[in-house]
């Protein structure tokens, strides 16, 4: 796995990279909000003749139309396959950055700059790339690997507290699944003010240590996927919709929901079921999911990729701490699941 990188000096790390790794040309990748508050901390090192390509903000841009932008982009601008791509940003940027990267003339290399916590402690580890497609999340992608990861918590500063919020989620999650001391650690009454360095540092080794076993998904990495088919779900059919949902509080409403299944199916104490709704509504609070709508919920679950054939697969609990994968669940049970968080 390409290294990864704890900075305490983004400018300090990223020169090192810089020179250890030799290129012909720079190329950024970045959106407005990265441009403006995370760019400036290492403008210095990026020579005026890098080529700079600034994305419109948010999920809705992850798309072919803003790839074809940078492709044309890195065109004009001659790239040549020596050339060094640096991804600054959220998971949208270094998702779409890597898999633009890695289309580009068969695939130049690129460094990543996870610039939001969500990006930080998930997309920054394990290799998925891509964008969406026709509505349906990360429908095209690849899985390659970046020069190296550089991982600063001194960008989290200026993120909006709704999207820490966000990353908090998939740090519960790594806790659900893998470890029950670190969930229970999490201190949940103040959690805006966590030691994030240290949290980030223990969230990527468990998300590290997943991934190294099953790079590719034929099973184990499944696991973390716990939350992810409902929440995904339920992250799609609000993705046009006032009502718009972080990906973080859409798998917190996913989590509490196959909990529910990982009560009902895969023997998980009542009382670990207990403890992860109330963590969850603590931190997120209570979305209402419209009732003439679950089912619309369900259909978007069925399409999810995830699902082999007309079985759902799921990774459920066994006990806080412990997942199980392919798991399978048929429809009723996933109604009665987000009829259980209403
Ligand atoms: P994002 O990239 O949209 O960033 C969230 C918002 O924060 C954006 O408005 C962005 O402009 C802004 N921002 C970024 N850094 C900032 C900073 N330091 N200060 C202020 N604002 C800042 O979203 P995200 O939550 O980072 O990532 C979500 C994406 O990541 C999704 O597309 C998801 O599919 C992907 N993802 C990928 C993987 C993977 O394994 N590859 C894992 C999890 C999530
Ligand atoms: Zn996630």
């Amino acid at each position: 796995m390409h290294p990864i990188l704890f900075s305490e000096s983004i400018s300090q790390d990223l020169a090192q990279c810089l020179s250890s790794i030799p290129h012909s040309q720079l190329f950024v990748i970045c959106d407005e909000n990265s441009q403006k508050y995370c760019l400036p901390k290492v403008q210095s090192l990026i020579s005026n003749e890098a080529s700079i390509f600034v994305a419109s903000p948010g999920e809705s841009n992850k798309t072919l139309a803003t790839c074809e932008k940078i492709w044309t982009k890195m065109t004009e601008a001659h790239l040549d396959r020596k050339a060094l791509v640096i991804n600054i940003g959220g998971g949208v940027i270094t998702d779409m950055g890597g898999f633009c990267s890695s289309i580009y003339k068969r695939g130049i290399r690129f460094i990543n700059i996870p610039t939001t916590l969500l990006s930080q402690v998930d997309a920054s580890v394990g290799g998925k790339l891509g964008v969406d497609f026709n509505g349906l999340k990360n429908h095209l992608g690849v899985f390659n690997e970046p020069e190296a990861v550089i991982i600063a918590d001194e960008f989290l500063g200026t993120l909006p507290l709704q999207e820490l919020r966000s990353g908090f989620a998939e740090i519960m999650k790594h806790g659900l699944i893998h470890d029950a001391a670190y969930f229970k650690s999490l201190n949940l009454q103040d959690w805006e003010n966590s030691d994030w360095r240290k949290l980030i540092k223990h969230s990527v080794e468990i998300k590290k240590n997943v991934v190294l076993q099953d790079p590719k998904e034929a099973g184990l990495r499944k696991i973390l996927n716990f939350g992810h088919t409902i929440g995904h779900a339920v992250e799609t059919f609000y993705l046009d919709s006032s009502q718009h949902l972080l990906h973080g509080e859409a798998i917190a409403i996913g989590m509490i929901c196959e909990g529910f299944l990982s009560s009902q199916m895969n023997g998980m104490p009542e009382r670990d079921l207990k403890l992860i709704v109330d963590s969850f509504i603590h931190v997120y609070g209570k979305v209402t999911l419209p009732d003439q709508d679950l089912e619309s919920i369900v259909d978007l679950c069925l399409q999810d990729k995830k699902n082999e054939g007309s079985t759902l697969l799921f990774s459920l609990l066994s006990e806080i701490g412990k997942c199980e994968y392919n798991i399978p669940v048929i429809r009723t049970q996933i109604v009665q699941a987000l009829n259980f968080y209403q």
